[in-house]
């Protein structure tokens, strides 16, 4: 399998309750606001069209998705977090960051990884940076995704790139940028993706 190859995932499970997740051998989690791109990127690192939403039907986006990547010579669970950010009324990560999700990022004993996915274009967003936050606060290992990639225009990428990375306190290389409508980055978050789940 070469590191580039898309990920072999299966849906596993949607759950409202981290106590009744299944045990895992080890676990990666996407996290990010509601719209950031989250769905299409577990699409394009599995090269699937529907992989996401089929879990992601409406009304059980609150749910947390599980896949399974198995690839011969090692398994691993991918985990799909309810996106932040989608109650109007909202006034911070901790008033619509469901209880369960912190629960997850705290207690769950496989987790080695949580890619914090922020929008290229317009992020990161303040509740993205009180993620961070709390990610830092509680010393959960993290890595941020920058997505659509795409659409930022050429001419203003080194501004934009700045920019973000400024925003969630980051050097401009820490940041992985990724476009899932025309395939950038997707391989190097693939590569990640394995060196977390299969060494
Ligand atoms: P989620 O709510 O985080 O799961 O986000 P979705 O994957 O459903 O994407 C939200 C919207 O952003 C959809 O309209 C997607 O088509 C769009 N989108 C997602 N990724 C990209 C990208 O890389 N480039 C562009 N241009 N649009 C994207």
């Amino acid at each position: 399998m070469s590191q580039n190859s898309p990920l072999q995932i299966s849906f596993v499970e949607s759950a409202s309750r981290t106590h009744t997740l299944p045990e895992a051998t080890v676990e990666v989690a996407f996290v990010g606001r509601s719209n950031v791109g989250k769905s299409s990127l577990i699409n394009a690192i599995a090269n699937q069209k529907q992989l996401a939403r089929v879990s992601n039907t409406p009304g059980r986006t609150q749910l947390i998705n599980l896949f399974s990547l198995d690839e011969g010579d090692g398994k691993g669970t991918l985990v799909d977090l309810p996106g932040y950010g989608y109650a109007k009324a909202a006034k911070s990560v901790r008033n619509d960051w469901p209880a369960m999700i912190e629960g997850y990022l705290l207690e769950r004993d496989y987790l080695v990884m949580v890619f914090i996915l922020v929008d290229g274009e317009i992020g990161p967003t303040k509740l993205d940076q009180q993620m961070l936050d709390w990610l830092r606060y509680n010393e959960v290992p993290h890595t941020v995704v920058a997505t659509k990639h795409d659409k930022v225009r050429s001419s203003k990428r080194a501004t934009r790139k700045k920019d973000l990375a400024a925003g969630c306190q980051l050097d401009k290389g820490d940041i992985v940028w990724v476009s899932s409508t025309k395939g950038v980055g997707v391989d190097v978050l693939r590569s990640l993706v394995r060196s977390h789940l299969l060494s």
